[in-house]
């Protein structure tokens, strides 16, 4: 089944989630897609340190709560790698491009 998207946002570290809640808060319908599982490097960081208003968290803890945050305005998610941001293929082992009234640029 093709499912469409107002917002693709590629990676799933902290700058994607980041985008991925405002445009989510937006009402555009988002997903970020990532080739393993959200919160990027965080996810390799025992402790972050000095994130802007956390003293220290376990880097899992945020890359959890990040995810828990953008997810509640309605964020999908997809763990896939995409080949090619320009190539136009089915499905979701990438993605087409089409703009809003259809035509494949
Ligand atoms: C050991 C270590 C300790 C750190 N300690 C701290 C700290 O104490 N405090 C602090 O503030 N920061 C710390 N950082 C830095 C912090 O982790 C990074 O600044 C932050 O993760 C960058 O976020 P990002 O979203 O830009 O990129 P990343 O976290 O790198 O996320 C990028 C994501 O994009 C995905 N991706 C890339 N290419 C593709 C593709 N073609 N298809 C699909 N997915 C793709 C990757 O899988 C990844 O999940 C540390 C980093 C490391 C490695």
């Amino acid at each position: 089944m093709r499912e469409h998207f107002d917002v693709v946002i590629v990676g799933g570290g902290p700058a994607g989630l980041a985008a991925g809640l405002y445009a989510a808060r937006m009402d555009l319908r988002t997903v970020l897609v990532d080739r393993g599982p959200l919160g990027g490097q965080l996810l390799n960081t025992e402790l972050i340190e000095d994130y802007p208003g956390i003293d220290s968290i376990l880097g899992h803890d945020l890359a959890v709560k990040m995810g828990d945050h953008a997810r509640k305005f309605g964020l999908a998610s997809s763990s896939r790698s995409p080949r090619s941001t320009s190539t136009a293929t089915s499905e979701w082992s990438g993605w087409s491009r089409a703009t809003s009234c259809g035509r494949r640029p």
